[in-house]
């Protein structure tokens, strides 16, 4: 059942257990469960969530013993401190400068630190005389997956110590920035992280019962499930082992609840290279090379086009969701055809903030209306002064007066309102007025996104998103000029 508020946006009423409830799942393009054949599942992030601030506290650790190790840091890097709030998704480094920067949909920037410090107004346009930024060249660095959090936490710390430090014992920003991204990517392929993870699985790893209660109903309507991970096999065996057998109850492990499962996928590059599938033996782990079309089973490597061949597929027969912007959405968009679903985790946390932001946006909102027909006014009178030369001076002083008071209960305003989100960086979806980077990538690649699976596995498996009609900046002058017309109209009747 469907039913549209008074934001265009439409909410999507289901029952559980006759309970209403509205749907979380936020539709960018229609989509059509019923036609979804073949539901793809990312693993890391999506289907087995991450109790990501441990995580990331181990990766912060883990990194910085490298740099001390490997690249001759000073033992100094010991003593920082990881703060999970220092990062969000979506943030940009600028290896050269040593800044991280929060960026708008054009690619403005919008927020910025140097080290542990905001960049002022000033300084940043020393910085930046350039208003966008052209994030293809390798100046920049995206913070788009929750793995690189600790890497942008650490390089905004290491830059600090740069900067107070004397003995020139730090090497240039951008080898900072390089240093760091080496030290995460061997703390993830060297064991280093995976075997801590292995140790203790309730510190790193969230079992969600009800994850595994929606696939079995997805399955139960004809849906087929897949995974394709970045993950290796061994890795990949330990977390669905631990998260998905023990909840099983139509099925007798997830070999049976998944027809293919794919690891190793080096995505985004499986969806639009050609690697060769192997077949892996879930006794040992051992490969061999597959010559015949994809069957049910374990594989390593592949890519999307003999996945969509071989099981005799459209793209849109396929559904795949993932929680990175880059490697599970974007490019599957642009090279595949296949339907897209985002995960974003922070979502549920920036909903329930937008929804305590509403009274102080309202009250910004009742002050923009008092400011306005004075701001008119006073470009009146000015504009009067020029052609006629006469102006009451003590009018114009008046008005100033009245808007700067409102200018500073509107900063008052803004400033609780932002306090409501990352003390450092806003909102995930925001950047000032406008749609943040990554809210821009979402809407874009996404066809519908959401906080966590769940959300949308608690749906049928049968539901039709339909996406709410947006309208653009002159259909929404055109209602408002109407209404005023209509107004005028009825007050000269
Ligand atoms: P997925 O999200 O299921 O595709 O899996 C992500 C995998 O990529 C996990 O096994 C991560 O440990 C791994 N990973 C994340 N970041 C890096 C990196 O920088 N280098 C190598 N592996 C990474
Ligand atoms: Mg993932």
């Amino acid at each position: 059942m469907e039913s549209s508020g008074p934001s265009g946006i439409t909410k999507i009423i289901f029952k559980i257990k006759g309970k209403k409830m509205t749907s979380k799942v936020y539709v960018n393009r229609t989509l059509n469960l019923k036609k979804i054949k073949y539901l793809g599942l990312d693993m890391d992030h999506t289907l087995v969530r991450y109790n990501s601030e441990n995580f990331e506290k181990l990766s912060h650790s883990i990194i910085i013993d490298k740099l001390i190790k490997n690249k001759a840091y000073p033992e100094t890097l010991k003593k920082l401190q990881f703060d999970y709030n220092y990062a969000i998704r979506g943030l940009v480094i600028d290896r050269q400068k040593g800044n991280v920067l929060k960026l708008n949909r054009y690619t403005a920037i919008r927020n910025s630190y140097h080290g542990l410090k905001p960049i002022d107004f000033k300084n940043h346009q020393k910085l930046y005389k350039s208003t966008y930024i052209d994030l293809s060249s390798d100046q920049y660095l995206a913070i788009d997956t929750f793995f690189s959090l600790s890497l942008a936490v650490l390089f905004s710390q290491i830059v600090d110590l740069k900067d107070h430090d004397t003995s020139n014992k730090y090497p240039e920003y951008a080898k900072i920035a390089d240093d760091v991204l080496d030290a995460v990517d061997m703390a993830h392929r060297d064991g280093s992280l995976k075997d801590e993870v292995r140790k203790n699985l309730d510190k790193y790893i969230i079992k969600d019962e009800a994850v595994v209660r929606g696939l079995e109903k997805f399955k139960r309507h004809g849906k087929k499930i897949f995974i394709v991970t970045n993950s290796d096999f061994h890795y990949s065996k330990l977390l669905l082992d631990y998260a998905i057998n023990p909840f099983l109850k139509e099925h007798k492990s997830w070999h049976d609840l998944f027809e293919i499962v794919i690891t190793f996928a080096s995505k985004p590059k499986f969806f639009y290279e050609s690697a060769k599938y192997l077949k892996v033996n879930s006794d040992d782990g051992t490969m061999t090379n597959v010559d015949e079309k994809l069957l049910p089973g374990i594989y390593q490597g592949g890519n999307a086009r003999q996945f969509t061949t071989d099981l005799n597929l459209d793209g849109d027969d396929i559904l795949y969701i993932g929680d990175h912007i880059y490697g599970d959405i974007l490019r599957l968009k642009k090279d595949c055809n296949w339907r897209t679903a985002m995960v974003i985790e922070e979502l549920a946390q920036e909903v329930d903030n937008n929804i305590k932001a509403q009274p102080i946006i309202d009250e910004i909102e009742d002050l923009m209306r008092k400011k306005e027909p004075l701001e008119n006014e006073l470009t009146d009178m000015m504009t009067n002064k020029v052609e006629t030369g006469k102006v009451d001076d003590s009018r114009v002083e008046i008005l100033q007066k009245k808007i700067t008071e409102i200018d500073t209960q509107i900063s008052t305003l803004i400033k609780k309102q932002q306090s409501l989100y990352n003390p450092q960086w806003g909102q995930l979806m925001r950047a000032g007025n406008e749609e943040s980077y990554l809210a821009y990538q979402v809407e874009r690649y996404a066809c519908v996104y959401m906080a966590k699976l769940q959300d949308l596995l608690e749906l049928s498996p049968r539901n039709y998103f339909r996406a709410p009609r947006r309208p653009l900046s002159h259909e929404k002058v055109s209602t408002h000029a109407a209404e005023t017309e209509e107004n005028i109209s009825q007050d000269s009747d």
